[in-house]
């Protein structure tokens, strides 16, 4: 199964792309995950990412369709993937298109500006292997601690208020036309966020017929 997570920032398209990961027994490829780890070691892609990503904007087309189409093309890829995060523009979205990449499901996680406001808040990432935590909703077993590589869980700098407010705006005006793309070639389905993480599941699962 080839999917795809829409979502705006915060969303939750990470904690639930973690779920349909185990469900689904397939690899979740997470652009924002890759970026920060790049920027971690320091490599040419993370120097020329930070900026963008600090600030709140996008990360040039160019350099995300280069590490996805890489990525994809890796061996564990085969049986299929979760897109978490990317395509975040029609460039983007036609650009996997034109590389011969196809989906069969696109699933648009739909959430108030003002719910996400409430979450960003509480968000924590492990600073060592990405997993992603809430404070209220998915607190860790032991406070600032990764449950799973035992890592310093910390507030990413892009989740400061001023910086959601831009995410959003980026999200309404670049992301949210790729309903339209991917409604357009009958891949949409539209899923409303629910009170909890595993009633949201649940509801995706429905929507892919499982
Ligand atoms: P995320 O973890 O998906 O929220 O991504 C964090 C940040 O990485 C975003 O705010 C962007 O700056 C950058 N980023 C991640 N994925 C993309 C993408 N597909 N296109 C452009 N920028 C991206």
């Amino acid at each position: 199964m080839k999917l795809i997570l829409l979502g705006a920032p915060g969303a939750g398209k990470g904690t639930q792309a973690e779920i349909l990961c185990r469900e689904l027994s397939i690899p979740t490829i997470s652009t924002g995950n890759i970026l920060r780890a790049a920027i971690k070691n320091g490599t040419p892609t993370g120097l020329k990412a930070k900026s963008y990503m600090d600030a709140g904007q996008l990360v040039p087309d160019d350099v995300i369709i280069g590490i996805v189409t890489e990525r994809l093309a890796e061996d564990d890829c085969k049986n299929g993937y979760i897109l978490d995060g990317v395509p975040r523009t029609i460039a983007q979205a036609a650009a996997l298109e034109k590389a011969g990449i196809t989906f069969d499901d696109v699933i648009s996680i739909e959430i108030s500006d003002e719910t996400i406001m409430e979450r960003m808040s509480g968000r924590r990432v492990c600073e060592s292997c990405g997993a992603s935590y809430h404070m209220v909703a998915v607190p860790p077993k032991q406070e600032g601690v990764c449950d799973k590589c035992g890592g310093k869980l910390v507030q990413r700098k892009d989740d400061a208020p001023e910086t959601v407010t831009t995410l959003l705006e980026v999200s309404h005006r670049e992301t949210e036309p790729l309903k339209d793309f991917y409604a357009q070639r009958g891949l949409l389905k539209s899923v409303e966020n629910q009170p909890s993480v595993e009633e949201t599941s649940r509801a995706i699962l429905h929507a892919l017929g499982r």
